[in-house]
């Protein structure tokens, strides 16, 4: 399988040269030059697999001959091994029509940790393979941060750095990257917001010599590797569903920020997963809802919510979607996105916008709703919801119609946003992993938030 850029500016390039660029070298995003079909024999097949069997089948499909079958296996077996369920990704039944798709049980007990374990696995494959350092340079605002740590910790021919924001991450987020204590992973705490962390990383990539120098790899969720995984517990819980014969209709409700996770969705809907309707939830922060219902994607004003990690403004995979939604038009996305630099907005009018409604049902939740749902959810059927999945929660139960089953994807476990929850006189235990980062030592540098003090770091750590 090949890989292209949605501007089409970049030779079309293998699986691993695709997930070393990251965002591609032309400034558009990597997609596979053309989707895998899954037939209805397939699927049938595929029923039958555990998680990592099933990863595995996917995987095969976006990798052909680049990975040899066996390193591609033993690299899946590895990434999904850490998980404490041994479902991987479990799906709960609340009632006759609603299920939760538990996404939490990785080493930091948010979803991300389903496609972050698999990617680190892969870079410390590719660095063995290809005889070469990686350095990882990210940002995050809590849970892409402990979950890539997690992902390399202790592995050869790897180093990874990570920028927050000192003292505005969670507790637990920050006890969870701080306590780290392998050599090979340095943590920066500036002094600053997220937004400063975040400039600064994309100012280090834009300084080219600096990138080269330290062979910079990014893991953000633009890495396209990131999506494939994501798109594996879509055909699984599907699969959980028709083996109860209640796979007629079935909804996917997507707690959405940047847009990957339920991007991977459309990615296996595309592939012949027969998914009814993909329900985007958004919190406050809701460019994309807006999009959905009205066809202007433009960023507002910025929120702060109970559910952090999907206070995005631009949803950096957006422009993914854009390149199937315009019949793989390179150039159309081009100009589009050129648009949007210049201009701040993109309006989409017509049949393109009915063809959005078409892919997409949205629904944006407000922070009262959203605590209002994990009370609700807490009497009616005695499950604890954290703020994020509250808001896939509410959108589904908005927009879910009769005769319809709707499976909401539950990004973090309750435990890691406990400050929400408690709003509303719920308590809940630690689970034990947890509960013992408060007892262990912490490692973090706290820096100014400029490029200089940044640099000077990572020249010692590198
Ligand atoms: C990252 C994250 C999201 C948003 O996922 P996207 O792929 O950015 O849409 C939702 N919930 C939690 C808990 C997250 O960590």
């Amino acid at each position: 399988m090949r890989y292209i850029s949605t501007r089409g500016q970049v030779p079309p390039i293998g699986f691993i040269d695709a997930i070393l660029m990251g965002l591609a070298n032309d400034g558009g995003l990597l997609v596979p030059e053309h989707i895998p079909q899954v037939s209805e024999e397939t699927l049938k097949q595929w029923q039958q697999l555990s998680y990592p069997e099933l990863a595995l089948e996917i995987f095969a499909l976006y990798v052909e001959q680049e990975i040899p079958r066996e390193d591609l296996k033993k690299l899946v077996n590895d990434s999904y091994s850490t998980f404490r369920h041994e479902e991987v990704t479990p799906v709960r039944q609340l009632d006759d029509s609603r299920y939760v798709l538990e996404l939490f049980h990785g080493p930091t007990f948010a979803f991300k940790d389903v496609a972050l374990q698999f990617l680190g696995n892969l870079y410390a494959y590719v660095s063995k393979r290809t005889d070469s350092i990686i350095h990882i340079l990210g940002a995050t605002s809590g849970d892409t941060g402990a979950s890539a740590i997690e992902g390399v910790r202790g592995k050869d021919g790897i180093r990874i750095c990570i920028l927050h924001p000192h003292q505005k991450v969670s507790k637990v987020q920050e006890l969870q990257m701080t306590t780290v204590d392998d050599a090979n992973v340095l943590n920066l705490a500036v002094e600053g917001t997220f937004d400063d962390c975040q400039r600064i990383i994309k100012e280090l990539f834009a300084d080219v010599e600096f990138k080269h120098k330290y062979h910079l790899r990014a893991i953000n969720s633009i890495n396209i590797a990131r999506i494939l995984a994501q798109t594996v517990y879509y055909f699984y819980a599907y699969f959980r569903l028709a083996e109860k014969g209640q796979a007629g209709q079935v909804s996917f409700s997507v707690p959405t920020g940047n847009f990957g996770d339920i991007f991977a969705g459309y990615l296996a809907k595309k592939m012949g997963l027969p998914i009814h309707k993909l329900i985007l939830a958004t919190n406050e922060n809701n460019i994309l809802a807006r999009f959905i219902k009205e066809g202007v994607y433009q960023p507002g004003d910025f929120k702060g919510t109970y559910s952090p990690s999907m206070d995005i403004q631009v949803a950096s995979n957006f422009e993914r979607y854009l390149f199937y939604l315009y019949g793989e038009q390179a150039d159309t996305v081009t100009s589009l996105m050129a648009q949007f630099k210049a201009e701040g907005r993109i309006a989409i009018v017509g049949d393109v916008l009915k063809q959005v409604q078409a892919d997409f049902a949205a629904y944006s939740v407000e922070n009262e709703e959203c605590l209002n749902t994990i009370s609700d959810y807490y009497e009616k059927y005695d499950y604890l919801l954290d703020p994020h999945t509250s808001c896939g929660a509410a959108a589904s139960d908005k927009l879910a119609q009769s005769g319809e089953t709707a499976i909401v994807l539950s990004t973090a476990h309750p435990a890691k946003f406990d400050e929400a929850i408690r709003l509303r006189g719920i308590g809940q235990t630690y689970p034990e992993p947890i509960q013992a980062l408060f007892e262990k030592p912490q490692f973090q540098t706290v820096v100014g938030g400029t490029n200089e003090a940044i640099q000077k770091q990572l020249e010692a750590f590198f």
